[in-house]
């Protein structure tokens, strides 16, 4: 499997003219190589691939990586750089650009200048995160088994909910549970938002108590293997007042747009323009503030992007969300966010918890 991840990055590396790349990203890192300790680099060159890391984890990454050389590294880059890059002169060395802090990148062109003084440095925006976007089927399961956590989570806790509950206690219930069932660490904060609260797409939960008829909105994810999921739904407690049930059809419509009109090889702004003209016409346009989706992987956002902006492909077996979202400050928000995998020219859904019935699609 990680094989395959070099032969490929390999591909590219050649066809952007590079001799070597520096890996520093934790994600990068563990995708190209199977290590999943939180310090290290990767140097792949054409014929070699090298994983730096201390002494903490040299014994984790001899077992993890078992196609890279382990090179221990201690101290200050200035202490291990010189002879980790000993073999390379007169080469393109390509680093994440996007990643590295400006103290490692003067540290390392300032050794680069010293000791190798023909190399080059390249930067490499998105180079091994574009390899990530596609995913192999094991990579899909692992999101699957994921999506399978959280669609329990949310149903198991959102049954027992009661008025007068606070946002923080259902947090904890929903993040616990997550955990019960098998998520390994959460993908990301449990967003738990009520009332007002929900207006704010990413609210933090508080100690603000549940009140009947409003809309609450759940944003939750596990983590399976390394592999995250990414869940939405938005529910109510008691009767929804007519606000709600224009706004969560309006954001239910748009939903069903975009995952009935997503095609594989649209490009992410085609994808988000299904979604946002159903919910320009209900009045809402400016009230959808962000963008249609995201890949989901190893992180919990990744490429591709699907937004206004957008010109990423959505190609087969990508997995990103489809989340549209309405947020009216003074009254709160509805979201509602499903993963899919494209699979056979249009997407399929890897989550499946239930979504509100208020009765029925209404026309805008
Ligand atoms: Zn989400
Ligand atoms: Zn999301």
């Amino acid at each position: 499997m990680v094989n395959n991840r070099l032969s490929n990055l390999r591909q590219e590396m050649s066809r952007l003219g590079l001799d070597a790349v520096l890996v520093s990203q934790p994600q990068n890192r563990r995708y190209l190589s199977g290590f999943t300790g939180s310090a290290g680099f990767l140097l792949i060159t054409v014929h070699d691939a090298t994983l730096a890391t201390d002494f903490r984890y040299t014994e984790q990454a001899t077992i993890q990586a078992p196609d890279y050389v382990i090179f221990q590294i201690t101290g200050a880059i200035s202490n291990w750089l010189p002879e980790l890059i000993a073999d390379l002169n007169n080469e393109r060395l390509g680093f994440e650009d996007r990643h590295v802090t400006f103290s490692f990148y003067q540290q390392l062109y300032d050794i680069i200048k010293d000791t190798r003084p023909r190399l080059e440095l390249a930067p490499v925006e998105g180079l091994v995160e574009k390899l990530r976007a596609v995913k192999e089927p094991g990579e899909i399961e692992f999101i699957t088994r994921a999506s399978e956590i959280t669609d329990k989570a949310f149903e198991q806790v959102t049954d027992t909910l009661k008025v007068g509950m606070t946002e923080r206690e259902v947090a904890w219930m929903l993040e616990s549970r997550l955990r019960e069932l098998g998520s390994q660490t959460i993908a990301f904060d449990v967003i738990f938002a009520s009332g007002l609260n929900a207006a704010m797409p990413h609210a933090k939960p508080s100690e603000r108590r549940i009140q009947p008829g409003e809309p609450i909105v759940i944003d939750m994810g596990a983590r399976f293997e390394g592999y995250c999921s990414d869940l939405t739904r938005t529910i109510c407690l008691g009767k929804p007042d007519d606000t709600f049930k224009q706004v969560y059809n309006t954001v239910l419509k748009a939903q069903s747009a975009a995952i009935s009109g997503i095609r594989e090889g649209m490009s992410g702004h085609d994808a988000d323009a299904l979604a946002r003209a159903v919910i320009e016409e209900a009045g809402h346009g400016q009230a959808f503030g962000h963008s249609l989706g995201h890949g989901v992987g190893l992180a919990e956002h990744e490429e591709p992007r699907l937004g206004p902006n957008s010109e990423d492909l959505l190609n087969a077996n990508m997995v990103f969300s489809i989340e549209p979202g309405i947020y009216l400050t003074g009254w709160g928000g509805v979201r509602i966010e499903d993963l899919a995998v494209m699979d056979g020219n249009k997407p399929r859904l890897l989550s499946n918890a239930k979504k509100m019935d208020t009765g029925g699609l209404i026309s805008p």
